[in-house]
């Protein structure tokens, strides 16, 4: 049989009311017929029982349906003879205390006709004129329901609770001024603190000093306006960095004001941390595949490749570019007579020089092969090409590095040759580093230590 569901509050008004009635009438075997209708009419159950004898003089529906007795035979029996063993020797306890003068509350799970139920049991005395008991008033509210939904309340709450602690995500709750409510336990594990050390504090002390302006207003609107996924480092307690992915959600009221927030922080901070020891050993990798390994100048490979992008670069604004070729004069009879690591030493001291000679940015100075070198200058004009082929050429000869197999003097020398052009998309580079080696053929022709535009 269904229970019809009192919410808490309406039971204890009913209640009220119908102690009121009770109360207000000194109970008689018979009650007339209003009394009865109203409650008989209740869910509660009801029970007069005289304190002496502990026999009900009263018994509404209720009472009688929830034992399945019929209420005739319940009116003048003795409590231990209607309720079920276990009820009674529960019961007799507070039975004690009303007798002596106490009302009781308490709830229990009781074995009724109708399974098992929970209820709310009120014990009231009534005291006769010389202030004694003489009866007492039980009252039994069906809270069933109401155990239930705690109960699944209860159950979520520490399902809830259970997802959160195990979650190997870091979770936070700000409100609305940033300040953190909430965190769970992986969360200050992560950034190196004691959950108490946060609750309470701002948001902030977990960023650095670089997002604290733009960061914080960015991070308040995104709060504000929309759920948002983004990457971040946070400040741990011992002030380094932890990388985070971190997920946002807006909490809003009922009336669709913002409240605060719900953060998730997923660890990616050893992903992070190799991500960029591999992209520090792809630079390297990279760098050593752009260099010649014996004078660290760029090699062939990376200046072809950077002077066609350079080229195509100049080409559209219809810049000037220039080219150097350089050539160490003699330096094959230079290995002959000193030897080959001599010769590479000599390389070494001429690739210096020339790459201290051409200064800006954009220059590239390159190891072209063997002896050979090659010098890109980007928006360069042929005046500016030779004052720094002039400076490369002085410079290599005050070396003074010895060569005795020279005719042009005792010092290894340099012989080069100057291309200069204006790009355009319809002038082929390689032209014009041919032209650069032609002009260099001319200086070689023309005596050495010298330098001859194309
Ligand atoms: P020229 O003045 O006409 O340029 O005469 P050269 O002797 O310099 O010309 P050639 O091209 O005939 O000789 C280049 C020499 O450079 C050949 C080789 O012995 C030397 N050489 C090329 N690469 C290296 C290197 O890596 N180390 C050393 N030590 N010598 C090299
Ligand atoms: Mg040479
Ligand atoms: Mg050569």
């Amino acid at each position: 049989m269904a229970q019809k569901c009192f919410s808490h509050r309406n039971i204890d008004g009913e209640i009220e009311d119908i102690l009121h009635i009770l109360k207000g009438r000194k109970l008689k075997k018979k009650l007339d017929k209003k009394l009865y209708f109203i409650l008989d009419s209740i869910s509660v159950y009801i029970t007069y029982i005289n304190a002496g004898t502990l026999q009900y003089e009263f018994v509404n529906k209720a009472f009688a349906r929830a034992y399945n007795i019929p209420r005739e035979q319940i009116i003048g029996s003795h409590m231990n003879e209607i309720l079920p063993e276990k009820n009674y020797q529960n019961a007799i306890r507070y039975i004690e205390e009303v007798r002596m003068g106490k009302a009781e509350t308490y709830e229990h799970y009781f074995d009724v006709s109708i399974g098992k139920r929970w209820v709310k049991v009120d014990y009231i005395p009534e005291f006769d004129n010389k202030g004694n008991v003489s009866s007492f008033i039980v009252l039994g509210t069906d809270i069933t329901d109401r155990k239930k939904a705690e109960e699944k309340v209860k159950e979520s709450e520490a399902l809830y609770r259970f997802i959160v602690e195990t979650a190997s995500e870091g979770i936070l709750i700000l409100n609305r001024d940033l300040i953190i409510t909430f965190v769970n336990n992986k969360l200050a594990v992560m950034l190196g603190y004691e959950i108490e050390e946060l609750i309470g504090n701002s948001f902030k002390q977990l960023l650095f000093e670089e997002h604290l302006g733009e960061f914080v207003v960015q991070l308040q609107k995104k709060m504000r306006e929309e759920d948002a996924i983004y990457e971040r480092y946070l400040r741990r307690k011992n002030g380094s960095k932890h990388w985070v992915i971190i997920s946002v959600k807006a909490m809003m009221d009922d009336e669709g004001y913002y409240t605060g927030s719900f953060i998730m922080l997923t660890d990616i901070h050893s992903r992070k941390l190799i991500e960029e020891q591999l992209e520090s050993a792809i630079k390297k990798l990279e760098v050593l595949s752009n260099i010649d390994g014996l004078t660290n100048l760029a090699n062939r490979r990376y200046f072809d490749e950077i002077m066609s992008l350079e080229y195509d670069r100049l080409s559209r604004y219809g810049l000037m570019l220039s080219f150097i070729m350089i050539d160490i004069d003699y330096f094959k009879k230079f290995n002959d007579y000193y030897g080959h690591l001599c010769g590479d030493n000599c390389l070494q001291q001429v690739a210096k020089v020339l790459a201290g000679s051409a200064c800006r940015p954009a220059d590239i100075i390159a190891r072209y092969g063997g002896e050979e070198f090659i010098c890109m200058l980007p928006e360069t004009d042929i005046e500016g090409a030779k004052v720094i082929a002039e400076k490369m050429r002085i410079g290599v000869e005050r070396l003074h590095i010895h060569h005795n197999g020279s005719t042009v003097s005792d010092y290894v020398t340099i012989s080069l040759g100057v291309a200069t052009t204006k790009c355009s998309p319809s002038n082929k580079v390689l032209e014009f580093i041919s032209n650069a080696d032609k002009a260099l053929y001319k200086a070689k022709a023309s005596g050495r230590n010298t330098i001859e535009v194309f």
